[in-house]
């Protein structure tokens, strides 16, 4: 059994169904209903200030766009846009970091380019850059809840099921199973218990010795009356995820202090300042269609964390995606997969034994 129905959890269950056939997940909300409701993700291989290239990349991106195409039959929209992600350096201080990682990374033929400030200017006049910066044409962006969607009723045709349960106990049961007790008193009986639940993690004590936190983050989608004149998305200092001519979602902010979840006047000002400093040309401001904030979960060393419980057996943690829920969810569900039916290693820099239980 899965506990979460969001990135992770429905990327797991996806793989799992490679191999067994009785899979349940469990949410307290609903499909989506935590980080990975945020409207439009990117998929940007070359993350930070310094664009650098993400852990595994090579493997995790094949990974996502094989399932964003395999999920497509089973949504009634197109999913993403496969057009490229522009990464103009915003002082020269970030253009010096990047252009210095980028000469000592090794990339795939194709997926990454230095531009000069000026062949970026040539293509996307008006925007803000400094000295230079990466094009990516393999970056995506992504509407995430209906690939979510897409993955559950894939999921559901392959007999795998999803229940929204706001409240539930577990137990250890007979040595070797778990027992879940839910609010409509049903009695679950798992041999392997996976908690995927996002933020929720944090809320359980068998997980505290984990160093994970939670940071806020808010986005906002604008709508454009003309259509815009470029279709890749940008990542400079803030995002711009373009998934149709007509809009752009803003991101993010990231708030490691917060009083609630929900999207604020505060954050809306900073996206408004990141759309404009990016693109202080644009000929209209847009209209603000929507908003929208939750919480990622990273672990102290940033990288993701997957594995089983040290003591508690058949209990496993998989949490951590940070802001890569997109490019690490699928590739490591297919890991934690063949980890779970198999035994299959889990790589180091990500397994969650490298954190001492106290
Ligand atoms: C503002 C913002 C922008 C982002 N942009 C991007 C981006 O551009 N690209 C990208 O790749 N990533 C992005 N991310 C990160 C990405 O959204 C996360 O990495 C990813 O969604 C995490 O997935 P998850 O399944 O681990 O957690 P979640 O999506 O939070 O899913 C956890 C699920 O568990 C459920 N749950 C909670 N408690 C329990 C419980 N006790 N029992 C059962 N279920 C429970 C919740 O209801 C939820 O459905 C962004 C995140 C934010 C906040």
């Amino acid at each position: 059994m899965i506990l979460g129905a969001g990135l992770a959890g429905l990327s797991l269950a996806d793989a799992l169904q490679e191999h067994t056939e009785r899979i349940l997940v469990l949410d307290t909300r609903g499909i989506g209903a935590g980080a990975s409701g945020t409207p439009v993700g990117m998929i940007n291989p070359a993350t930070g200030r310094r664009g650098k290239k993400v852990w595994h990349v090579e493997k995790a991106l094949p990974s996502i766009h094989q399932s964003l195409q395999s999920a497509a039959s089973f949504a009634d929209q197109p999913l993403y846009v496969r057009k490229g992600i522009l990464r103009p350096a915003r002082d020269q201080e970030m253009a010096d970091e990047m252009h210095k990682r980028y000469r000592k990374s090794e990339w795939p033929p194709g997926w990454c380019y230095w531009l000069t400030e000026k062949e970026i200017q040539q293509f996307h006049p008006g925007i803000h850059c400094v000295s230079g910066g990466l094009w990516l044409p393999v970056g995506m962006a992504v509407r995430v809840p209906n690939y979510l969607q897409a993955l559950a009723r894939k999921f559901a045709d392959q007999n795998g099921e999803i229940r929204i349960r706001p409240s539930y106990t577990y137990h250890s049961y007979r040595d070797s199973y778990w027992q879940i007790s839910t609010d409509r008193d049903e009695k679950i009986k798992t041999r392997k218990l996976v908690f995927a639940s996002g933020a929720g993690v944090l809320k359980e004590t068998i997980w505290e010795w984990v160093p994970l936190n939670a940071v806020k983050g808010q986005v906002a989608q604008f709508k454009f009356e003309h259509p815009l004149p470029f279709g890749h998305s940008i990542s400079s200092k803030g995002y711009l995820a373009h998934t149709d001519q007509h809009h752009l979602t803003v991101g993010s902010t990231y708030e490691h202090n917060y009083e609630d979840g929900q999207p604020n006047e505060k954050g809306l000002a900073r996206l408004t300042d990141i759309m404009h400093s990016i693109l202080p040309e644009l000929s209209e401001s847009g209209t603000l269609e929507r908003q929208w904030a939750g919480f990622r979960v990273s672990s102290d060393d940033h990288k993701p964390v997957l594995g089983p419980h040290p003591t508690l057996k058949n209990i496993f943690l998989f949490t951590g995606l940070g802001s890569k829920g997109l490019l690490h969810g699928k590739y490591l569900g297919e890991l934690l997969a063949k980890h779970l039916v198999k035994g299959g290693t889990l790589p180091e820099k990500v397994n969650i034994s490298r954190f001492n239980r106290p």
